[in-house]
């Protein structure tokens, strides 16, 4: 491919599946042609594909892919493709991937120069990202690519799920994200990704223009080698999973990277990581607020996602963000439960079946105190006792803690006070170990208020 002086070489997609679609095509490049600075070099074949994503049911796209050459900057060149995406017809309001008269995507660019210029501009920005990510993934695109002379594989890769590993990249990635003006939304995680850590990646893909999915095994948090070896890893299905919901970068470093020789800081926590998991795990939460706010400072984010599953844990990191001046909103986010009603965990897979079956008592037991408050009870003994008594009915889970505290910092309440209506939390953790890999700990905790649950 070669430039005239001044001009870049530029991959347009083209698409529609509303009425005339060819028309729509083709009219959107002659508007095109005739704006100067703008030069439509050739046109692939267009073709009939079946829609990708969106409402079922929706009419076959025509799809092609133009080359251009282009004087003018690519956020210019793409207000002119919403322009002509307007002028045919596109509601904007309408839901995303639903059927349009025309689409312009901007998927591959040069630089200006003559002769021939490599494709390797990138652009990652709130309004624009370039090369296309789902390019690759996307035959409608890599074939008219290819037939125009261009291969997909050899631009610069911008694909969803792409895999950092490097701490350095994740921050010049996110640097960059931020000058594009993106809002940028993390969501720490181990792995063993599921329905839980896919309802906070959903949130974070919702809110925020750029969202980060950290895959780490924190041993700082583990306080037994053997569990930190028992931990499941499964970094393809993670990114799968990530892939789907549309994460951009899944940050999967090795240990030596975020703890290198010498690595000796870390954060002392306070009384939110005191008795419950902070009694039963020494270390622990010293370990999650150290990851967390590397994590955080690694990626300067916006917002950062954590479960309510991991109550204490969250009061924990809110802590940690505000005394250290953590610039992050901290977005705590609704337990994900299984059917029976058993909070959605990566150890879950541990058990054994009959541990899995006695399991949903967890979260009965709290159902029964929520349904006491609910029902009028303010006294403190008698809630942990209704929880209490459905756990003793189940012989094969032992109770390692079941405490009530107050809602938000998880203080610990007024010896002998009922309950006021600002609420509180009971949290529980449970462990299982007759039929399991290994003795498998369940946390779970609801809110005792008058808000709907
Ligand atoms: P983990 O990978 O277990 O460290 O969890 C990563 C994040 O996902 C934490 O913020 C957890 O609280 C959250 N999470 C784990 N399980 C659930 C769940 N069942 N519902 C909502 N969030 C969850």
């Amino acid at each position: 491919m070669s430039t005239s002086p001044g001009l870049a070489t530029v991959y347009l997609g083209l698409g529609g599946n509303l009425g005339d679609r060819e028309a729509a095509i083709r009219t959107a490049l002659a508007h095109l042609g005739a704006v100067p600075g703008l030069k439509v070099r050739r046109v692939s074949a267009l073709r009939d594909t079946a829609a990708v994503g969106g409402p079922p049911g929706q009419p076959d796209h025509l799809n092609g892919v133009a080359e251009l050459q282009c004087a003018l900057p690519l956020p210019a060149l793409l207000a002119i493709c919403k322009q002509l995406e307007a002028e045919a017809g596109r509601d904007f309001t309408a839901e995303r991937n639903g059927p349009r008269p025309l689409d312009l995507d901007i998927l591959a660019a040069g630089r200006p120069g003559g002769g021939p210029a490599p494709l390797d501009v990138v652009v990652d920005t709130r309004d624009l990202t370039v090369p296309h990510p789902r390019l690759r993934e996307r035959a409608f695109v890599r074939e008219p690519l290819v037939e125009l002379g261009v291969d997909p594989d050899a631009l610069p890769n911008l694909e969803l799920a792409r895999t950092v590993r490097d701490p350095v990249d994740l921050a010049a990635t996110c640097r960059g994200w931020r000058r594009g003006d993106c809002v940028v939304g993390v969501v720490p995680t181990m792995g063993a990704l599921h329905a839980g850590h896919r309802a906070l990646m959903e949130r974070a893909r919702a809110e925020c223009d750029r969202v980060v999915a950290t895959v780490f095994v924190n041993p700082k948090q583990f306080d037994v080698a053997a569990d930190l070896d028992a931990y499941p890893r499964t970094l393809e299905q993670d990114r799968a999973l990530c892939r789907e919901v549309g994460v951009d970068v899944v940050f999967a470093p090795a240990v030596h990277a975020m703890y290198p020789t010498g690595f000796a800081s870390e954060i002392a926590v306070g009384a939110e990581g005191e008795g419950m998991e902070g009694g039963a795990r020494a270390g622990h939460f010293s370990g999650v607020a150290t990851v967390v706010a590397k994590l955080l400072n690694l990626t300067q984010a916006d917002r950062a996602y954590f479960g309510e599953k991991d109550a204490q844990q969250l009061a924990v990191v809110r802590r940690a963000v505000t005394d250290l001046e953590i610039q992050a909103e901290v977005v705590g986010c609704p337990i994900v439960r299984e059917p029976d009603g058993l909070a959605r965990s990566s150890r879950n897979a541990r058990l054994g079946p009959r541990d899995r079956a006695a399991a949903a008592v967890v979260h009965r037991a709290l159902r029964a105190a929520r349904d006491a408050f609910v029902a009028g009870e303010r006294d403190p003994a008698a809630l942990l006792a209704a929880a209490r008594a459905e756990l003793d009915a189940e012989p094969l889970g032992t109770v390692d803690y079941l405490e009530l505290r107050a809602e938000g910092d998880l203080g610990v309440l007024a010896a002998g006070r009922a309950l006021d209506d600002g609420g509180a939390r009971m949290l529980v953790a449970v462990r299982f170990d007759t039929d399991s890999e290994c003795a498998t700990r369940l946390l779970d905790n609801i809110s005792l208020s008058r808000a709907p649950q």
